[in-house]
């Protein structure tokens, strides 16, 4: 076995042990293990008001390259590129100067200025604009050979290869709170504990909180657990629109619908992933979900290859309907069920360049302008208590391997998947005492 080989095997080990996930929940290992002529770092924070990939990649460019080359070596790329926001002229430096200590990469790996617009740094955009691939409708980057990557993924990958846990996860806290802080928190930790880390909401009644975007979030209680891969935990007053709208049902959402829709397209001339040339119509699939319809030979299978990036509600509804929680909703149903979008070649739309939404102009219309701050990155947070889900990927459960009232350390293995499976294990992220729940396990310090 030759070298490369043999390390190709260590990355891909060490990142199933360390229970590595990539930021759409995929097992990290089954990625690297696809051969790629590209690997990109998505250091772009192009979610409104997200600062974790940001600062990450200002904290630890060494830790970020090293994660490039790991995955570059894995995949037997030759060009890497680390993609990062247009306004972070610092951080680009200190990534250039990373990448000029080492003496294989600097000839291998370029950066990429990312617009400040939504949603540049999704994977069809992204790739598009860096590589000029255009992926086919209903594909991922894979069928271009580009292998797309989130900084916190890479850092965490060098992390597992040079014999450290990952136990931690960096998030953002902001919004109606009094003291805003980006930090490094166990995983699993709670999201009670969050808030009172950031010192409280700021008005007595009860806030609302939205963990993971603003635009793709899900609105969570206090005494919920941060997910693996949410780096942001918004804090909103009650009657903020953004959770009005999360507090509306499915079926309130489509008799609206089905009552107020003008059928005016507007959602889908701003849909991205319709630019992008994915086979996708909103306004025909939103139409012809709230008439009921769940013939898949109709528009709804278009709802599959919704990416949920909620710019159709957002910006696009001229009559303020919500049609990215129908497309998005139903999308997830498909797949769920089974349903797979065929491969087809496409084109990206002429229009497409000037339809992509500056930043600042969607956080005026969220009416989250004021929420747009930098928070420090304070170190690590501590907590006496997190609890850890065993879906550790989409639909995919790990077996406990301790029993309940057993005592365990940081990075120990809790929960196990077959080898050959598409899950990835369970590490503790708290020294303590564990107890099982029906979907998870609790770990109190002591
Ligand atoms: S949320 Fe709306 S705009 Fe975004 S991809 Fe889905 S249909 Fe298109
Ligand atoms: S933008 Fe609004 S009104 Fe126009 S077709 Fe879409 S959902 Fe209907």
């Amino acid at each position: 076995m030759s070298s490369r080989l043999r390390a190709k095997d260590l990355i891909i080990k060490r990142a199933r042990e360390a229970g590595l996930t990539s930021d759409s929940g995929q097992a990290l290992h089954l990625l690297l293990k696809q051969p790629a002529d590209t690997v990109i770092v998505n250091g772009s924070e192009c979610e409104p008001l997200g600062r974790a990939k940001r600062e990450l990649l200002a904290n630890y460019p060494q830790k970020i390259v090293h994660g490039l080359r790991l995955a570059m070596e894995a995949t037997g790329a030759r060009t890497g590129i680390v993609a990062i926001d247009e306004d972070c002229d610092d951080t680009a430096r200190q990534i250039l100067a990373a990448i000029g200590q080492d003496g294989y990469l600097r000839f291998l790996v370029k950066l990429f200025r990312v617009p400040r617009r939504y949603p540049s740094g999704d994977e069809l955009p992204l790739v598009h604009a860096i590589t000029g691939r255009v992926i086919p409708s209903g594909g991922t980057a894979k069928e271009v050979s580009v292998l797309l990557l989130d900084a916190h993924c890479l850092w965490s990958l060098h992390e597992a290869i040079t014999g450290r846990s990952v136990t931690h996860q960096l998030v953002t806290v902001l919004g109606e709170v009094h003291r805003p802080f980006t930090a490094w928190v166990p995983r699993g930790i709670m999201i009670s504990a969050l808030v009172a880390a950031a010192g409280g909401p700021k008005k007595p009644e009860p806030p609302a909180l939205i963990v993971g975007s603003v635009l793709r979030g899900k609105s969570v209680l206090p005494s919920a657990a941060l997910p693996a891969t949410s780096s942001l935990l918004l804090v909103l007053p009650a009657k903020h629109r953004l959770v009005q709208q999360h507090a509306t049902t499915f079926e309130v959402n489509r008799k609206r619908i089905l009552a107020a829709c003008e059928g005016c397209e507007q959602c889908t001339c701003l849909c991205p992933q319709y630019l992008m040339g994915q086979c996708i119509t909103p306004h025909r699939s939103m139409r012809a979900i709230a008439l009921g319809l769940t013939d898949l030979a109709t528009e709804i299978a278009g709802a599959a290859l919704c990416s949920g990036c909620g710019l159709c509600s957002a910006v696009a509804c001229p009559v303020q309907l919500d049609p990215a929680q129908l497309m998005f909703a139903v999308g997830q149903q498909l797949l769920q069920a089974g349903y797979r979008p065929a491969l087809i070649t496409t084109a990206v739309k002429a229009e497409w360049p000037a339809r992509q939404v500056m930043l600042s102009r969607l956080l005026q219309r969220l009416d989250l302008l004021r929420y747009e701050i930098n928070p420090p990155l304070i170190g690590s947070l501590t907590s006496d208590r997190v609890v850890l889900t065993l879906e550790t990927t989409p639909r995919l459960k790990a077996t406990p391997v301790i029993r309940d009232g057993h005592r365990v350390k940081a990075g120990q293995r809790i929960a196990d998947v077959p080898l050959d499976s598409a899950g990835v294990p369970l590490n503790a992220s708290l020294t303590g005492t564990v107890r099982l729940l029906a979907a998870g396990l609790e770990i109190r310090a002591s």
